[in-house]
């Protein structure tokens, strides 16, 4: 037994409108349904996010605060540093 969302009254789990007021019940009931259920879960995902960005000191990244981004252009320059020595030995034979 189903009570409609509208007036409270009692009605049949099929039924598409209420007996007593009418309402449409069927579509609305599930759409809610539905709705309820995707809000609930992005209010969830929301609220898993907030609690994992808190526990990262607050910072609103991904990225954690002492990352050294000097390695970057030092992992590039070393490469090619490399890469330039390579060169200079095979055409040196
Ligand atoms: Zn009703």
């Amino acid at each position: 037994m189903n009570f409609c969302p509208d007036c409270g009254g009692k009605v049949e789990k099929n039924s598409v409108y209420c007996p007593t007021c009418g309402y449409a019940l069927n579509t609305i009931i599930q759409g809610d349904a539905e709705k309820d259920k995707k809000i609930r879960d992005l209010e969830q995902k929301v609220a898993h996010l907030e609690r994992s960005l808190e526990s990262k000191s607050g910072r609103k990244s991904p990225i954690p605060q002492n990352f050294p981004f000097w390695i970057i252009p030092v992992t590039v320059i070393a490469f090619f540093g490399m890469f330039a020595l390579i060169i200079f030995i095979v055409l040196s034979r």
